[in-house]
């Protein structure tokens, strides 16, 4: 039965692993009939430089793609490529019929300027859904690839059975790739959106009324108990280390899972199902691109 209704428990888990996994097999099915009728999807991701959390970043996308069924080109690019050269390489990729998806990973050496990058990527190879063809059409209630963290949360809240429409959802964090397209899925699912940023007078009073909560931030454990509302969804998008150096969130979890419905761990939470997401969207390309007769839901 859909609720809001407080839990009186602590938090249940929402396990982005598991979930994952299962959109991971449903892909992977769905990828097989698609190279079995026409050809494998395939995504294109272009790594520039050497930055030790990018390659971490690209090698899980590439392993994915690989236990999916998903073809990938993996191109690393010197830390020294001229933005000329990034964008000669895009264009060909954008040309190139065995290509599906094409994937920049993010952040860019500073002589590149990402949104030049993002801005050549052909629309219907964005699987990142970062192209502004993409985000407009997020925006006006046709989304076509959609930006891939956002639309796991999605998932995951989908999971929770807890109502949407009407709710108070609170998005803390207002970035391109994460708090906003979140905030606009979820007011086209109905639920009354509040977006926060840095410069937020009462940040406490906004989390406090959220139903729904999701914070994007980058700031270890910013959100303690004391800023949830008993029951409420938290989704914790944030990556970072503690202290300790180990990864954690921008909700303090344990001490918010006294107080909360349903929460998401870190690690195990939106990271996985972001992953999943890129995964869905390459075929999702590749299923644009095939033969109606070799396509399959
Ligand atoms: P970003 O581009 O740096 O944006 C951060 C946002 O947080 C900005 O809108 C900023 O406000 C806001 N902010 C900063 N301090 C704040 C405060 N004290 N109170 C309220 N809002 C505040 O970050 P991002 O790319 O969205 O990423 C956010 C976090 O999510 C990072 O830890 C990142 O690693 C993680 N992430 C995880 C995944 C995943 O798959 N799990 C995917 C993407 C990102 P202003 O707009 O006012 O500057």
């Amino acid at each position: 039965m859909k609720s809001n209704e407080p839990f009186l428990t602590p938090a249940r888990t929402l396990d982005g692993t598991a979930l994952a996994a299962g959109l991971r097999a449903d892909v992977a099915r769905r990828a097989q009939v698609l190279a079995a009728r026409w050809r494998p999807p395939a995504l294109a991701v272009l790594l520039v430089g050497d930055a030790q959390a990018s390659a971490v970043y690209v090698r899980n996308k590439i392993r994915a793609c690989e236990a999916a069924g998903v073809r990938s080109i993996h191109e690393h690019l010197p830390g020294a490529t001229s933005q000329p050269a990034l964008l000669a390489r895009i264009a060909e990729l954008n040309a190139d019929p065995l290509v599906d998806g094409i994937l920049v990973q993010l952040p860019l050496p500073p002589q590149i300027d990402p949104q030049q990058v993002i801005a050549a990527i052909a629309p219907d190879k964005d699987v990142d859904g970062f192209h502004v063809a993409n985000a407009g059409a997020l925006f006006t209630g046709a989304p076509r690839l959609m930006p891939c963290t956002p639309s796991g949360v999605m998932r995951m809240l989908d999971h929770t059975g807890v109502t949407l429409r009407g709710a108070e959802a609170v998005i803390v964090g207002a970035s391109n790739i994460v708090g906003k397209p979140q905030a606009i899925l979820l007011l086209h699912a109905g639920a009354t959106v509040t977006i926060c940023n840095s410069k937020t007078r009462d940040l406490a009073a906004h989390t406090r009324r959220a139903d729904i909560l999701v914070v994007a931030v980058g700031r270890a454990k910013m959100i303690g108990a004391d800023m949830v509302k008993p029951g409420a969804v938290v989704i914790d998008v944030g990556m970072n280390r503690d202290e300790h150096g180990r990864l954690c969130g921008d909700v303090d979890t344990e001490a918010v899972r006294a107080v909360a419905g349903w929460i998401t761990p870190v690690p195990g939470g939106v990271g996985p199902m972001t992953i999943a997401m890129l995964l869905e969207n390459t075929l999702q390309a590749a299923q644009a691109r095939a033969p109606v007769d070799a396509t399959t839901r």
